[in-house]
């Protein structure tokens, strides 16, 4: 990789992605985006096998099937609304001790 500047974004990008706040492909996109726009990644010859490498590590799913892909995301939203739902089952006790005081 010889452009600096990607260089940076990538390391970046990637942080976000094993944190989880951007998506693999996302991050991907935004290399394609920057190649694109760029005269020193374009003149990179080696640049394209560092970018399909770098998208084989933050992109393990893509070997996975497409249907099982959408299986499991779907698994996912379910248990996102569980957590929701069991939160409210403790909140009606402290309603009643701020009736007194209005008496
Ligand atoms: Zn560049």
């Amino acid at each position: 990789m010889q452009c600096n500047r990607l260089l940076k974004l990538t390391k970046s990008w990637y942080l976000n992605v094993v944190d989880e706040t951007m998506a693999p492909a996302r991050m991907v996109a935004f290399m394609e985006q920057h190649i694109a726009s760029c005269d020193i990644c374009q003149n990179d010859p080696d640049l394209q096998k560092e970018l399909a490498k770098i998208t084989e590590i933050v992109l393990p799913e893509s070997k996975i099937p497409k249907a099982v892909r959408m299986q499991q995301a779907q698994d996912d939203e379910e248990e996102a609304d569980d957590i929701e739902n069991d939160e409210n089952e403790n909140g009606d006790i402290e309603d009643e001790e701020d009736e007194d005081d209005e008496i």
